[in-house]
């Protein structure tokens, strides 16, 4: 047995139980195209799956998935922005009515930010560069309380780094249009994968609110 057989294994799962019990589900998804009316902005991180944290089907969710779950800046610049040109995807091609930013426990990508911030030198080629369009999320959590360190800041700089993104998914053009139109919205929240626990910030209190 090599590495992949575990994957091929599973694909022959895939092929026998969820696709053999319900083929035409499959079939129209290709017949009727996408249409799904989520996309999220989630982590890379192997453990936070969004189809399996939030039980969805096939064309439920558009997944944008990278380093920290991240929006980084607008820059209309003709460089390549692979985040960016999945939201514009989103918005202005599948016109999803909900982009949601799911920031995360224990991630990675928010360790690596904090730890270039604290002065650990970066030997990485691209992901500390990645990282630090999250360095305000650090910055904010220090400034709300001061003194944090350890474990309480990288949780509060977690929920921290939604809201950066957040912030900078608002300065999209095509995002601005679609919210304006009614067409759009904007969510952020905190997953916990360990705990099974979900907070959606809430705007009007500012604060993070644990789903009941
Ligand atoms: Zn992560």
């Amino acid at each position: 047995m090599t590495d992949t057989d575990a994957l091929l294994n599973g694909f022959r799962k895939f092929r026998e139980n969820l696709y053999g019990k319900n083929p035409k589900q499959y079939r129209d998804l290709l017949s009727k195209g996408q249409s799904p009316h989520f996309a999220v902005v989630a982590c890379a991180d192997s453990r936070v799956d969004p189809a399996i944290a939030f039980q969805t089907e096939p064309g439920d969710i558009f997944a944008i998935r990278n380093i920290a779950a991240l929006v980084p800046p607008y820059e209309d610049d003709g460089r390549h922005h692979g985040t960016s040109a999945a939201l514009e995807y989103a918005v202005r091609i599948l016109k999803v009515g909900h982009i949601i930013i799911i920031g995360h426990a224990h991630c990675g990508g928010i360790t690596n930010m904090i730890h270039k911030q604290e002065g650990t030198e970066s030997t990485d080629t691209f992901i500390s560069t990645w990282t630090d369009l999250l360095k305000q999320a650090r910055e904010r959590a220090l400034k709300a309380e001061p003194g944090l360190e350890g474990e309480a800041l990288q949780t509060a700089s977690e929920r921290q780094a939604v809201l950066v993104s957040l912030d900078n998914l608002k300065a999209f053009p095509f995002v601005i249009d679609a919210v304006a139109a009614g067409t759009l919205s904007l969510h952020g929240w905190y997953l916990n994968i360990f705990e099974a626990m979900l907070e959606a910030f809430n705007p009007e209190t500012g604060t993070f609110e644990l789903l009941g």
